[in-house]
């Protein structure tokens, strides 16, 4: 192996995938990670006899070719038992009518949005072939955002006269594609994407890329699917984990960095790190793969120097990134309307939209007879942390009372049935995960700054690469992983290796 030492920065899912490939090609990995556990925003935390997971409740990439099939495979290692949601999600308007539900078959699926957005089978046309475009140009593996020569040739080396087909849509919104195929006066079709695609994008319809909307719009159903982990989503980091440490990757938890500098004489990076009984230590290595977000940096790095200066400016102008209001509770199964999916999108005036995951029977997050809750809603995260700690609290209580009548009247819940709540905000999020602010979910998928136009891997200080989901394609455990597979193929590449993950 012609790379002796690696640092990674971070191990929640992009972290890990980074640090399990880089083992497995034989480097020196050393992987510091501030929390005791593993998983980031895709972790859990137990309450009693309760498990919650903390972000993340549903997964793509599970199937044959999928993304963490795909590393799963190529690491050696099982996926963690899973079943695929057969429906998607049920996504209830909030406009008096019958509620939608995203099939996993697709035929199902047609069906239903048929009846739902009768006349729309131009947009939905579009959307797939746009759609088969991206994943064929995908699967040959092309470097977003190139930053060399080496990231161009795999850019080029992806295209096919059909990618071009796609090209005239690279600064196009969904909205566009709706006008485009006539189905624009549809307002129920712009609301249901609007609350589906900001799930993924963070935004709405008329601000989500339409190369990339095209896809994720694809994703509930067959080929793909969203899978439901037995046990909790902790499985999922846990395999990674295992696999990184039986190829010899040093784990340190509870080893906070909070500093990085590249050394003049050797070359190499120090990373500094506060340990858990506050003593500062180094370690150095050739290179490290940070998988923190990218205004972590503006903290982390020292800022002299041109290139670090310029590219510090470039971060600190990145756009404000949203934060999760998170509810997590707990009820006798009984008191839930029985036959509901798992997976719910309510459309609600305040807190906004909830993302309503209900564990299944027997799947380990409770006891049976017994479920757990979460909802989630977007937020601003600048709002939460500048509030004084009283008016904070006040805050807190206010948004968990408006989510738990929320779910009440929506499941209807008998009052104080809960056996269970408490509520995450930004702040949580930024104490849980060290994300600055409690951001999550990276930056916008919008037409000025998705793929192509996004943040690139490659940092401009030799040696320093980035991943997680501010990095194409972007958040989701799938969209991280992937951005894991890139950065690791580009630092392998630039020491000569060529890493290939089969389908
Ligand atoms: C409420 C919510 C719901 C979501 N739902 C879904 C879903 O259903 N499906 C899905 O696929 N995705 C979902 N996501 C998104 C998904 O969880 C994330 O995109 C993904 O897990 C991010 O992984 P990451 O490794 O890039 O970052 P993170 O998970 O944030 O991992 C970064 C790691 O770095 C560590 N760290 C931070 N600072 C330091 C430091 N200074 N030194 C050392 N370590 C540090 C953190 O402790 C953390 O473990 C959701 C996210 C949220 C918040």
């Amino acid at each position: 192996m012609p790379i002796n030492s690696v640092i990674v920065i971070g191990a929640g899912i992009a972290g890990l995938t980074s640090a399990a490939l880089l083992a497995k090609e034989g480097a020196h990995v050393q992987l510091l990670e501030a929390h005791n556990q593993p998983g980031g925003c895709a972790g859990t935390f137990k309450r009693g006899r309760f498990v919650f997971d903390v972000g993340a409740t549903q997964v793509a990439g599970f199937e044959r070719g999928g993304i963490h099939e795909r590393l799963f495979r190529h690491l050696k290692i099982s996926l963690p038992e899973a079943e695929v949601l057969d429906r998607a999600c049920l996504v209830d308007l909030g406009d008096g009518l019958s509620q939608i539900t995203l099939w996993h078959d697709y035929k199902l699926w047609e069906k239903e949005r048929r009846r739902h957005f009768p006349g729309t089978d131009q947009f939905w046309d579009l959307c797939t072939q746009l759609h088969e475009i991206n994943w064929a140009f995908v699967k040959r593996g092309p470097v977003l955002t190139p930053r060399n020569s080496w990231d161009l040739g795999q850019l080029l080396k992806a295209l096919r006269p059909e990618t071009m087909l796609s090209l005239p849509l690279i600064k196009s919104s969904v909205t566009d594609l709706l006008k485009l195929t006539g189905c624009e006066k549809d307002t129920r079709l712009l609301h249901f994407l609007d609350l589906q695609l900001k799930l993924y994008s963070q935004e709405p319809a008329n601000r989500t890329a339409a190369l990339y909307g095209a896809t994720v719009l694809q994703m509930a159903h067959k080929p793909l699917g969203l899978w439901h982990l037995k046990g909790s989503m902790q499985n999922l980091s846990n395999s990674l984990l295992s696999a990184f440490k039986r190829d010899g990757g040093q784990t340190f938890f509870r080893h906070r960095v909070v500093s990085l500098k590249s050394l003049k004489e050797s070359g190499l990076w120090e990373v500094q790190v506060i340990t858990p009984d506050r003593k500062i230590l180094q370690f150095q290595s050739e290179e490290v793969v940070c998988t923190l977000p990218p205004q972590c940096l503006l903290n982390l790095l020292p800022s002299e120097g041109d290139i670090r200066k310029s590219y510090l400016k470039q971060l600190s102008q990145l756009p404000q990134a949203s934060g999760a209001l998170v509810f997590y509770g707990a009820l006798e199964r009984s008191a839930i309307p029985a036959g509901l999916p798992s997976h719910i999108q309510l459309s609600a005036e305040a807190p906004g939209p909830l993302f309503i995951s209900i564990s299944r029977e027997g799947d380990g997050r409770a006891p049976l007879g017994q479920a757990t809750v979460i909802a989630s809603a977007f937020t601003s995260t600048f709002e939460w942390c500048s509030l004084p700690d009283q008016k904070y609290q006040k805050q807190k209580r206010l948004m968990q009372v408006a989510m738990t009548r929320l779910l009440e009247k929506f499941l209807e819940i008998p009052n104080h049935q809960w056996l269970h709540q408490e509520m995450a905000t930004p702040r949580s999020f930024a104490r849980w995960t060290g994300r600055p602010h409690g951001i999550v979910g990276g930056l916008g998928q919008n037409p000025s700054q998705y793929g192509p136009f996004g943040l690139s891997s490659r940092t401009p200080l030799k040696g320093l690469w980035l991943c997680g989901d501010c990095i194409h394609p972007g958040e989701g455990t799938a969209g991280v992983s992937q951005s894991a597979l890139l950065v690791i193929r580009q630092l392998l590449a630039q020491r000569g290796v060529d890493l290939h993950v089969d389908y």
